[in-house]
């Protein structure tokens, strides 16, 4: 089997606002074969730049486009195709932006790998462990207490639990924290999971103070409360905190998490749409199960992110968790024809060959920036 075609596919709502809301803007890869298999990828980044990435013509050694580097190639030699990928561009990329692109062919070939020996992807990761997956959900935090409680009640409503908090007013001032996250608790009572982001908040000293004030209310995790490259601090936090520390939502390739791993972040979250696609992931869920450590996807962008999340997670021992994303954009409601439902706190990995997805060619032609 030969590529043929590699598309990159900008899809962007009308009003892209500048909020933390990766529905509004991504870029769908899809790899088309000489055996008629096309594969679907997506890329959450800044899809100007990675589109770029893939069209980008050859040049001088290791500063390549992605497409250049994959047509004529076989799509099944998935993770040669990713070193090649990663080496190719190394001028430019390693890290960023060229990574990020890499995720979306990444994705897509692991998705034309299932379709061409009609399995789940989540069976050439090495079998499923569940056919659904717990599902937490994340919110900004309320303004004030108040309405951080009502944010509670409304994910009550939905039957989830676990569900997140973050950013917003959280982290300038020690009580205001405490009263958000205690009036988020009081209403999911402490049979759900409470997760707080704490948006890079702190430095490692003040981290540990709030870590040690929220640790009665039993938090699951307290993600990023530290600047991403951070890394000393994430050191030193790490040993002392008495809640577990999550982190690496804005890490990639496996060569990151070992370091956050070995920094001691318990709870290590890559985004298999930035990361450096299905091939890091897997690689990350073998480094946290071999070290007692747990890797929680990161996904809120696309209904192909959250696929791939999925079968991800349906493959991983200790990998019952997995975000959901409940923005209203089409991008993540409607691009996704056969769109993971969320039903009783818990999302159905799906069965069809590669990742299992058909994509609304009405929404995909509908939101495409015109260049
Ligand atoms: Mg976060």
């Amino acid at each position: 089997m030969k590529i043929t075609n590699v598309e990159p596919i900008h899809l962007r709502v009308p009003n892209v606002e500048a909020i933390p809301d990766g529905t509004l803007d991504v870029l769908v890869v899809r790899i088309h074969t000489d055996a008629g298999i096309t594969g679907i990828g997506e890329v959450t980044s800044q899809s100007y730049v990675c589109k770029a990435c893939f069209e980008a013509p050859r040049s001088a050694a290791r500063r390549h486009g992605l497409t250049s580097i994959l047509l004529d190639e076989n799509p099944l030699d998935v993770e040669r195709l990713w070193h090649k990928m990663y080496y190719q561009t190394n001028r430019y990329g390693r890290r960023g932006a060229a990574i990020h692109a890499i995720s979306g062919a990444d994705i897509a070939l692991w998705d034309i790998k299932g379709k061409a020996e009609g399995k789940p992807i989540y069976d050439l990761l090495g079998g499923a462990h569940r056919q659904t997956v717990r599902a937490y959900a994340s919110v900004l935090f309320g303004d004030t207490p108040d309405d951080t409680a009502q944010l509670a009640r409304d994910f009550v409503q939905l039957e989830l639990s676990a569900v997140k908090f973050g950013w917003g007013p959280f982290g300038k001032d020690a009580q205001v924290d405490l009263a958000h996250v205690r009036a988020a608790r009081e209403v999911l009572g402490y049979q759900r999971d409470l997760y707080v982001d704490a948006g890079h908040a702190w430095q490692w000293e003040t981290a540990l103070q709030r870590a040690e004030m929220l640790a009665p209310l039993k938090i699951g995790w307290l993600e990023e409360p530290l600047s991403q490259d951070d890394r000393r601090g994430y050191g030193e936090l790490c040993k002392r905190s008495p809640v577990p520390i999550a982190a690496g939502e804005g890490d990639v390739t496996h060569w990151d998490f070992e370091d956050l791993i070995e920094r001691g972040v318990h709870i290590v979250q890559p985004d298999v749409a930035f990361c450096g696609g299905l091939t890091v992931c897997r690689q990350v869920s073998q480094m946290t199960e071999a070290l007692g450590r747990r890797a929680v996807p990161h996904c809120f962008s696309t209904g192909i992110n959250l696929a791939a999340s999925l079968h991800w997670m349906a493959s991983v021992p200790n990998g019952d968790l997995v975000e959901y994303c409940l923005r209203p954009s089409p991008l993540m409601r409607k691009l996704v024809r056969n769109l993971p439902p969320l039903i009783d706190g818990r999302v159905p990995v799906p069965t069809g060959p590669g990742l299992g997805i058909e994509l609304d060619e009405e929404i995909l032609n509908q939101y495409r920036v015109k260049y």
